[in-house]
Order: C-alpha cells, then sequence, then structure tokens
C-alpha cells in the first residue's frame, strides 16, 4: 500500500492539476496538505506582507478547494509554519513514499523548493515536482528558459506558434483517503478575525469571493453570459466597474482558475460565438503573465534587487539607500502616496481603491507605479512592497516583473515614464473615477 502527500501551493483546483493527478494515480492512502503562512512583515516597509483582503480570498479559497476534496471523499489538511518543517514531519509520522507539489517561479518559492527535496533526499522519501502555471508549458518552449528572450515581443511571437498542452483532469472521481490518525486541523482563528474584519466599499469594481468555484463562475460570466470579452480590447484601460476587465488575475495569483482552462473556454467561444481581436487579445495578455513567470525563472534573486533584471543603476535606483542601509529608509513621502494624499488626483483616487478595495486597474497601477518613481524619486521596492501587501491579485512574478519595467531596470525598450496629467484628461475625461474615489 502505497502513501502519497500532495502539497498544495499555489495551485488551489481541482480541475487541470497534474500534480493532484499524479498524486491520485500513486496513492492508496493521501494527504491533501496546505500550509498556511505565518503572519510575517515587510523588509523595507512596516506593513505585514498580506492584508486582510489577501487573507480573506486564501481562506474563501481554501474551504472551496476543501468542499471539492470533500466530494472527491477526502478532506484539506491544514497545519501553520515553514513547510520545509511540516512536510518531512508528516512523512516521518504517517509512512509517506511519495511527496507530490507543482514548481513555482520566484526565489523564495524555489528556495522552499530546494529544501523540501534536501530533507526529503536526506530521510529517503521519493518526489515528483509538476508545472501547472503557465499558458505554456516549460517543456513547449522553443528554448531553454536562460536563452529566453528578454523583450516580451520577441517571446510572443515564439510562443505563439506553439498550442498548450490540453488541460487534465482527474480520472477517478474519487480521492485516496487519509492515512488513518489524521485529521484535518480547523483554520487558525487569528486569520478568520482577520478576514473577518474585511469590510467591503461600496464601490468596489467587484465582489472577490476566492476559490475555484467562484473563479469557473467569473468566467462563465465574463465570456458566456455577458460576452464582455467580445469587447475587451476596447474596454481593457477603462477603471470602473466589473467587466471592463476579465477580474480573472486573483483566480490565477492562487491557481483557483488555470491559464490553460481560459485559454481553452476562450477557443469554445471563438467556435461557438465570435473571435475578434478581443478574444485574442485576452490570451495576449496570459502570455505577458507567462513571461513574467519565465523572467523570474531566469533571473532570479535579481529581480527583486534595486538594480533589477538589468542590473542596472538609475535615477530610482542611485543611492538614496542602498541594499544594506534598509533601516535608514524615510517613509514621509512614501505613505503620502500610500494613503492616496500626493498632489496628484488621479494618482490619490487610485491608490484610494486599492487601500479601501484590494484591487487597481491596470491602467491605474502603471501610473501609481510611474508616479511613485519618476516623480516621487522614490526606491520603487517600496512600491512593489506595498503592493505585495495590498493586492488581492499578487502575484511574485507579475508583481516584481511590473514595477522592474516600470522602474526602467526591466528589459522594456519603451520609456514607462507616465504623465499622470494627461493619463487622467485620456481615461478618465469626465472625472468620473476621481469623483468616486475622493472623499
Ligand atoms: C506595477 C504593476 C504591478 C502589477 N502586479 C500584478 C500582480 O501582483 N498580479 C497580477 O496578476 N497582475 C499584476 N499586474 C498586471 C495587471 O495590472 C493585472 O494582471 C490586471 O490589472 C488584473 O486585472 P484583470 O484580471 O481584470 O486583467 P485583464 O486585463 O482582464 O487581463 C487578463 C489576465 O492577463 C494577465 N495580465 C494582464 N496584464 C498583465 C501584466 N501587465 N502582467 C502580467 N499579467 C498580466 C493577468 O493574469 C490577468 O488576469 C501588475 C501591473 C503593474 C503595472
Amino acid at each position: 500500500m502505497k502513501t502519497g502527500l500532495v502539497l498544495f501551493r499555489n495551485d488551489l483546483r481541482i480541475h487541470d492539476n497534474e500534480t493532484l493527478v499524479r498524486a491520485i494515480e500513486f496513492s492508496d492512502f493521501l494527504i491533501p496538505l496546505y500550509v498556511l503562512p505565518k503572519l510575517e512583515t515587510h523588509t523595507l516597509i512596516p506593513y505585514p506582507r498580506r492584508s486582510n483582503f489577501r487573507i480573506k480570498f486564501l481562506l474563501e479559497s481554501l474551504r472551496d478547494l476543501d468542499d471539492s476534496l470533500k466530494r472527491m471523499g477526502t478532506k484539506l489538511i491544514l497545519r501553520t509554519g515553514k513547510i520545509e518543517q511540516i512536510v518531512p514531519e508528516l512523512c516521518l509520522e504517517y509512512g509517506v513514499d511519495m511527496v507530490f507539489f507543482a514548481n513555482l517561479a520566484c526565489t523564495e518559492e524555489v528556495e522552499q523548493e530546494k529544501n523540501i527535496i534536501h530533507i526529503l533526499n536526506k530521510i529517503g522519501i521519493s518526489y515528483r515536482s509538476t508545472h501547472t502555471s503557465t499558458l505554456i508549458h516549460p517543456s513547449e518552449l522553443p528554448f531553454p528558459v536562460e536563452h529566453l528572450p528578454e523583450v516580451f515581443t520577441d517571446f510572443r511571437k515564439m510562443v505563439e506558434k506553439k498550442s498548450p498542452l490540453a488541460v487534465s483532469l482527474p480520472k477517478k472521481g474519487r480521492a485516496p483517503s487519509l492515512p488513518s490518525g489524521l485529521e484535518p486541523e480547523s483554520l487558525p482563528l487569528e486569520l478568520i478575525t482577520l478576514a473577518n474584519s474585511v469590510e467591503e466599499h461600496p464601490s468596489r469594481a467587484i465582489d472577490w469571493k476566492g476559490g475555484e468555484q467562484e473563479g469557473i463562475k467569473r468566467l462563465t460570466e465574463y465570456l458566456w453570459l455577458t460576452d464582455c470579452i467580445q469587447t475587451y480590447k476596447e474596454t481593457r484601460n477603462q477603471m470602473l466597474g466589473k467587466n471592463y476587465s476579465s477580474k480573472f488575475s486573483a483566480y490565477l495569483s492562487l491557481g483557483c482558475l488555470s491559464a490553460r482552462l481560459i485559454y481553452q473556454q476562450i477557443q469554445a467561444y471563438e467556435k461557438e460565438r465570435l473571435a475578434n481581436e478581443s478574444t485574442y487579445w485576452l490570451i495576449f495578455e496570459l502570455l505577458w503573465r507567462d513571461y513574467f513567470f519565465f523572467i523570474a525563472s531566469k533571473h532570479g534573486r535579481n529581480l527583486f534587487l534595486r538594480s533589477g533584471i538589468q542590473k542596472k543603476i538609475t535615477k530610482s535606483s542611485t543611492n538614496k539607500y542602498s541594499d544594506s542601509e534598509k533601516s535608514k529608509v524615510d517613509l514621509g513621502t512614501f505613505e503620502k502616496w500610500r494613503l492616496g494624499e500626493t498632489e496628484d488626483e488621479f494618482v490619490n483616487s487610485n491608490m484610494k481603491e486599492l487601500l479601501l478595495t484590494g484591487y487597481m486597474s491596470n491602467r491605474g497601477r502603471q501610473n501609481v507605479a510611474s508616479f511613485l518613481v519618476h516623480n516621487l524619486e522614490l526606491d520603487w521596492r517600496l512600491g512593489a512592497e506595498w503592493f505585495e501587501t495590498m493586492l488581492i491579485d499578487y502575484d511574485p512574478a507579475s508583481n516584481y516583473g511590473n514595477w522592474n519595467y516600470i522602474a526602467g531596470i526591466g528589459n522594456d525598450p519603451r520609456s514607462r515614464v507616465f504623465n499622470t496629467e494627461k493619463q487622467a484628461k485620456d481615461y478618465d475625461p469626465l472625472g468620473e473615477y476621481r469623483r468616486t474615489w475622493s472623499e
């Protein structure tokens, strides 16, 4: 009889989850595990790494995953602490033969994987890792990740010739049962209290509710029920409301939706209803997401350093404070930006939306990031850390990748300095957005 352990990471779903499929096929008994993070504070700014918005979305997603697993005849096992400790402890206690997990791209997560593998090797337990995060599987890339083109357009042209792999579904409807004696723990009260303290703002873009079922509901709504995908290319730069963009991001960031399922649905939509520039453009944006994932794999730690993936010294990476002088950071100007109290009304409105709802449009993100870097001349990492705290859809590769670009230390040949006054005129000509977020 074989016992497996499947470690859920940013793949909180049953559909298109090869890690789970393999674990089910291998095991007679199976431990489906999720390790809740300890609440930590950032290195540069004095705020928790996860806002209550993010905690709420995570807990909802975990409850939904647990419901799905229950329908398959098992339960989600929750633990809090360090993955590197908890996985081997459970392995030894329950005689696990094989550990299954998905690979991620960014340094912290890769470091975690290396530590797990090191300990598993030491205690003689096998593991299998899979890749389930992106639309294009790394094995389908026409180049090794180390040779990833540095410019997005080059990457896109090369990968567009490839089709994503098919969506995988578990062959058995039922999952192996838990080893005897293993009981799930309930969600920590501390996290439940933080999640419950979230107040839904009346002007929020969307009711974010975490979980695979909610993600699939949103996918169905945006494509099949409203046909909003037909006008995505024209509406995607707007800033007010639910349907100007897909709002798939939070579901993608925790893996409640797989990029391949979205792709598959868009293809079906194009076949059954309509294919136009807008339907293509959503796939184009998913390729941006893939691109940042692979950029993070390629550049490792540099993505998070002040000099970025280009290791470049620019105005925003010269020495107001260096990596070793974190304690000297003056947060006064940053606080004004964070709270939406700068002299720029357009920036302020966007920062308030983020503070009060945990979401901001792509147009808004570009403008406030540019303002922090190029107008306020602050270290871009302060802004990136605040986004990490607040964004319900926080994804390390997309967040730090986009900030590198805006700060001019990524590899984008175009200028990323935004004239916020002109942007406000172009994208909020009647001032409706600014009025919504001015108190
Ligand atoms: C400074 C900055 C920080 C950002 N941080 C994040 C982040 O932490 N997490 C995140 O998911 N996105 C991030 N983005 C990208 C983008 O703003 C969001 O993906 C988008 O606003 C989410 O809303 P949506 O799902 O409705 O997007 P849509 O416009 O409907 O796009 C569909 C999907 O394509 C992907 N996508 C679109 N634009 C980008 C992009 N520029 N980079 C990477 N993927 C993209 C996302 O997965 C998104 O869900 C950031 C952008 C900037 C400028």
